[in-house]
């Protein structure tokens, strides 16, 4: 989006480990007119999450039932496990004048962009392949197992960034978060990908991050 009227509805999407929540939870923070939406999902709760704030954690049965009522807007399986966006929530937020984020996988965001086409999307990067391993690492509460795959998958999910609107490479937290407030105001043209230069200048990011084997 250009101009005009003011994006309602994001998605943010980004490998793991990329620094997304935090800063999502900070945009939410400092934006009273947005709200986040709270996914569903059937992977168990880690030690700091709590249920319905971080996520409503429900079994495979719930999760099936409310897939098979048309309950999400998308779903979507990562790592092994189920997550899906209330349809009734984002709905409900957008009808009542509030703005939506949804924190969802690459995966999830494709779904919205075919179900919701005025969704604005943003894509955030880790700054190098090396960096977003020592903050899965850090993070310390995955089995090995379970980092291994989020490591692998991390490398294949940073290509996506090109079917997103927006790209930024999460380098410095309060500059992203200040790139990202522009572009919830509609001022984010700068970061769109439709730019050549602004494709360039990611892919040569990216090579130099350490990411280049995952460039097709
Ligand atoms: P985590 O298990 O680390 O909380 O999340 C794993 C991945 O699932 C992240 O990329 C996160 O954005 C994604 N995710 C969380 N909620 C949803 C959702 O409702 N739908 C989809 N498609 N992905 C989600």
């Amino acid at each position: 989006m250009t101009s005009g009227a003011a994006p309602r509805l994001f998605v943010v999407s980004a490998p793991s480990g990329t620094g997304k929540t935090t800063i999502v939870r900070r945009l939410v923070g400092g934006h009273p007119g947005i709200s986040l939406a709270v996914s569903h999902t059937t992977r168990p709760a880690r030690d700091n999450e709590r249920h319905q704030r971080d996520y409503f954690f429900v079994t495979d049965k719930a999760f099936d039932a409310i897939r098979d009522g048309d309950g999400f807007l998308e779903h979507a399986e990562v790592f092994g496990n189920r997550y899906g966006t209330s349809r009734r929530e984002v709905e409900d937020k957008l009808a009542s004048g509030r703005g939506v984020i949804l924190e969802i996988d690459w995966q999830g965001a494709a779904q919205i962009r075919r179900a919701m086409p005025e969704a604005e999307t943003v894509f955030l990067l880790p700054p190098s392949r090396a960096e977003l391993q020592r903050r899965l690492e850090g993070r310390n509460s995955d089995s090995p197992e379970v980092l291994a795959r989020r490591l692998s998958e991390a490398r294949e999910d940073v290509g996506k960034w090109r079917d997103f609107h927006y790209v930024l490479i999460n380098d410095d937290l309060d500059e992203t978060y200040r790139r990202m407030s522009l572009i919830l105001q509609g001022g984010g043209d700068r970061y769109s990908t439709g730019g050549k230069r602004r494709r360039e200048r990611v892919e040569q990011l990216i090579a130099s991050g350490g990411w280049s084997t995952t460039l097709p």
